[in-house]
């Protein structure tokens, strides 16, 4: 099956830069930075989650702003986010049932501060009753079009490198978001909830305790 309605697109600003949108009427088709590689990238983390100024046609307001508020919750306290706050999205496009599967266990199954690998999505993908090895479920997060949504820059692979986000073009962005849910960081982190908790200037998450570095100081400062 395809979805045969009528798309748009809209251009939200976030923190970490320009997220393009794309909606039916029946739900969120993708969600997308629109920078291309880690060169463009400088996360401000004071910057409101919201769409750049244009009318929103009717048939789109509702999943637009469903969509918006859960950017707003996951950028100011992922913490807050249930199942209230997820977008509705429209898969119909996608052909692949393994695929849906694989994005919606790992969203399902994953939280903010949390890692996953391959396998271990796998192992998941077994207990539902799909057979496969951890290489389809890279795949099927290779093309995942829910970007953060359904978050596979939570997932590391096994062999303890960082993995390629976007290809390897956006791994400071991958990096940006681990640090920014507080992988590998204490506990005083959580319960503040402050980005780039003093303790924890440099953090090691995952099998082979992969350094992340310090946050651009533009961000710290929200200047
Ligand atoms: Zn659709």
């Amino acid at each position: 099956m395809v979805c045969t309605e009528k798309t748009a697109t809209y251009v939200m600003h976030s923190p970490i830069g320009d997220i393009q949108l794309v909606v039916c009427q029946k739900g969120l088709h993708s969600s997308s930075q629109i920078i291309s590689t880690d060169d463009d990238f400088c996360p401000y983390q004071k910057q409101q989650v919201k769409i750049k100024s244009v009318d929103i046609d009717d048939q789109f307001s509702k999943h637009v702003k469903q969509t918006v508020m859960w950017f707003r919750v996951y950028f100011s306290n992922y913490f807050d986010l249930d199942d209230n706050h997820q977008p509705k999205l429209c898969m119909d496009s996608i052909q692949s049932v393994f695929r849906k599967n694989v994005w919606m266990t790992l969203a399902q199954n994953t939280q903010p501060g949390e890692t996953t690998t391959y396998g271990g999505l796998m192992t998941l993908m077994h207990s539902k009753g799909f057979s496969g090895c951890a290489q389809a479920v890279g795949s099927a997060l290779a093309v995942n079009p829910f970007q953060i949504i359904v978050p596979c820059h939570r997932v590391l692979p096994k062999s303890g490198e960082f993995g390629q986000y976007a290809k390897g073009k956006k791994n400071k962005v991958k990096e940006w978001l681990l640090k920014y849910e507080g992988v590998g960081c204490c506990q005083k982190r959580k319960q503040e909830h402050s980005f780039g908790c003093e303790d924890c200037v440099s953090m090691e998450i995952g099998p082979k305790k992969i350094r992340i570095s310090t946050p651009c100081q533009k961000a710290l400062s929200g200047s």
